[in-house]
């Protein structure tokens, strides 16, 4: 089949169906949240929006705890805290992730050690993760990319037979499962994204979940600049101080009003993006043995979210191409850059 036909039928498929990158939109009762919460009298953090939204969460996760933050990359800060990574310890993870993985590690002075991703899922390999492991490895920070799991069984196993941490970048994987068991539900620690081109939104916006209950009451601690404020507030202690090192990874209430809403309206956003998914995936699917392009390959014990869906094209020229012909035809606008993932 004929490049240019390819990428017209590409198009089609785009144009008919509307479907759109990022458009962040209101689903739910975002607005009277926000509202009621200024009503509370209470708009910084850890208010009673901030509460459901955890629930939320520890119900959906099955977590002792989630604590939301400000952003999935605050979250992962405080995952590279509580690992204690130091100068001179290694975490193994995938070359093909966002900065935040990464940089959350270098703050601490630790080293990342990229590995490949495997072909069919883009996910990390366990087997050439294990191949990694040295002396200096602490953990092992696993990203489940487009919302498809990583091989979770494998790095778990990994993980206790080196005695490393095993920390989930869930980034793009709210909602989405493997083998039954929840993204988010495998590490010690799981790292959830909420910024706005992710299913769930608040603008900005994320989540810390805690697996590892030997974790749990230093990530209140970090979270709340290494003060044990969340405590004196329990009436565990009777005043708060300086006790660790922290920051202050939490959203205000306006942020989990908004996040909120869109909670309770998951079911109904997971179903809308699976619909648009699998309508590109039965267009696609057809024309990519003979166009020489493949589509995303899922893993029959994995359900993903719909978080994106992408094409792979077969060389660094016809992606080029492919960028180009679009461009120049206003087929591909910022909108539109969904297949360029
Ligand atoms: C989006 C994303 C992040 C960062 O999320 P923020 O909430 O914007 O900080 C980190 N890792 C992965 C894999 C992501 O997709």
């Amino acid at each position: 089949m004929g490049q240019r036909f390819l990428f017209s039928a590409i198009y089609l498929v785009i144009k008919t169906n509307d479907i759109r990158f990022n458009k962040p939109s209101l689903v739910g009762k975002e607005f009277a949240y926000i509202e009621d919460a200024v009503a509370r009298g209470q708009l910084s953090g850890d208010g009673y929006y901030t509460k459901k939204c955890q629930k939320w969460l520890e119900v959906k996760i099955g977590s002792l705890a989630a604590l939301i933050t400000h952003s999935c990359t605050a979250a992962l800060e405080m995952a590279a805290i509580l690992c204690d990574l130091k100068p001179g310890d290694e975490v193994i993870m995938p070359s093909f992730t966002f900065v935040s993985t990464a940089n959350a590690v270098a703050l601490r002075g630790a080293t990342p050690v990229f590995i490949d991703i495997r072909s069919d899922t883009l996910n990390i390999n366990p087997s050439e993760a294990e191949d990694a492991v040295t002396e200096k490895t602490k953990a092992i920070f696993v990203v489940h990319y487009a919302g498809v799991v990583a091989e979770m069984n494998d790095f778990r196993d990994i993980a206790d037979r080196h005695g490393l941490l095993l920390v989930e970048d869930a980034a793009q994987a709210l909602g989405s499962s493997y083998h039954g068991a929840p993204a988010g539900s495998f590490g010690d620690l799981a790292a959830f994204s909420f910024h706005e081109t992710k299913n769930v939104i608040s603008g900005e916006g994320g989540a810390l979940i805690i697996n590892n209950p030997d974790m749990i009451e230093r990530a209140e601690i970090i979270r709340e600049k290494g003060t044990n404020r969340s405590q004196f507030f329990r009436g565990q202690v009777d005043k708060y101080s300086w006790v660790d090192i922290g920051s202050s990874f939490l959203p205000g209430e306006l942020i989990a009003a908004f996040l909120y809403a869109q909670m309770e309206m998951e079911p109904e956003i997971l179903a809308r993006r699976m619909a648009l998914w699998d309508t590109y995936h039965s267009a696609f699917s057809p024309l990519a043995e003979a166009s020489g392009f493949a589509t995303p390959s899922i893993p029959p014990y994995c359900d993903h979210n719909a978080h994106m869906y992408y094409l792979l094209l077969s060389d660094a020229d016809v992606r080029q191409n492919f960028i180009q012909d679009m461009g120049a035809t206003r087929f591909l606008t910022e909108d539109y850059l969904v297949f360029l993932n």
